[in-house]
């Protein structure tokens, strides 16, 4: 299975045509283009406060790499070409300082160095990471309305297995039919710039999901296309993001890991609760660091590819998450097959069973 590669963060979700590093400042809101003064002291307070400068850092794919006392972590500074750690980071304080560069500060003024604009250009941007989680929330509002409405979304479900609502609930599953979503986010209030910049909408003011089921992630949308003829999977510039919802199974002592979110959906049918997904087989930085957390058995249910590509892509991983202590068994199913394909040709829960029982590493 092919997917759109993880990026390196919201990095790319900026760099759009409006970015204003790129010299289009006449694109900015009047009221932050004036300069600093025009924003009060209480609006950036209020700003900083909705950005823990940690959770900023970390979309960035800024990883800690030490624990020190009072929860300040060390790790490489993102601003220069750092090969030990000199990156103090102070969650509480939200305040930075790195030891090789010299520079420090708060969310706003890491925001300023890193995407090296000035100031009310860094506050712009802030703005608009925070406006992104209402974003995806609204168009995922919009797609899930929309899925009940058009039987071809339905019979597609039907073909890939997923026949319960429950599924469809906890997934939060949609349908983008190709119209109206530009006219129900702009009537919420989202500039059409908003939503070209997050890719939701093409430069041609079309939906860029058109006619693909939707699966919201944290900080993205997956969708996957109903039409042989179109590319089959999208996401919308920037990071996949880590696991999915990993926060619900951290805690299991074993969980399976599975390529596709409709491999996931067929499992979560048929009763596999302590279960993720990785959005194809080439696991990022974050979602590795996830499975790697505390010591547990991940049973890896990668697709059986006719190529063997699955294969190899779950063995190299197996060596790599062995070599972090973590135990591995190698759920092996019947060649051609994922998890999906399985459960659709009639396997069952007992059956999927057995395939993890016989698992080996
Ligand atoms: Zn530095």
């Amino acid at each position: 299975m092919v997917l759109g590669k993880g990026g390196s963060g919201w990095k790319i979700f900026f760099c759009g045509s409006h970015h204003p590093g790129l010299g289009s400042v006449c694109l900015l809101p009047y009221a932050v283009a004036r300069g600093q003064k025009s924003v009060s002291r209480k609006v950036l307070d209020e700003l900083k406060q909705q950005i823990p400068l940690l959770e900023y850092l970390q979309t960035y794919d800024w990883q800690p790499a030490r624990a020190l006392n009072g929860g300040r972590w060390m790790g490489l500074c993102p601003l220069h070409t750092d090969h030990k750690p000199s990156f103090l980071v102070d969650p509480h304080k939200d305040l930075f300082y790195c030891y090789g560069c010299g520079r420090g500060g708060d969310v706003i003024r890491f925001a300023e160095l890193y995407h090296q604009v000035n100031f009310p250009q860094a506050v712009t941007l802030l703005r608009q990471w925070c406006g992104l989680a209402p974003l995806l929330n609204a168009a995922t509002d919009f797609y899930r309305i929309q899925l009940q409405r058009y039987n071809e979304a339905i019979v597609y479900l039907d073909q890939r297995g997923i026949h319960s609502c429950e599924v469809i609930e906890h997934m939060r599953i949609g349908y983008a039919p190709g119209r109206c979503l530009r006219s129900w986010l702009t009537q919420l209030g989202y500039p059409l710039s908003v939503l070209r910049q997050a890719s939701l909408i093409t430069a041609a003011g079309y939906d860029s999901y058109s006619r693909c089921i939707i699966f919201p992630l944290e900080s993205n949308l997956y969708g996957r296309s109903i039409q042989d003829s179109a590319l089959p999977h999208r996401f919308m510039a920037g990071s996949k993001g880590g696991l999915y919802l990993w926060e619900q199974v951290r805690r299991c002592p074993e969980v399976i890991l599975v390529e596709g979110l409709f491999d996931y959906a067929v499992l979560w049918q048929a009763g596999f609760r302590n279960l993720t997904c990785s959005l194809g087989n080439h696991l990022n930085a974050q979602q590795f660091q996830q499975l790697c957390d505390n010591p547990r058995i991940i049973y890896l249910a990668f697709d059986a590819d006719t190529n063997g590509s699955g294969q190899c892509a779950s063995q190299l991983l197996s060596r790599r998450l062995w070599a972090q202590g973590i135990t591995v068994r190698r759920v092996v199913l019947p060649v051609g097959h994922d998890p999906n394909s399985f459960f659709v040709q009639g396997g069952d829960a007992s059956q999927f069973q057995s395939l993890l029982e016989a698992a080996r590493p």
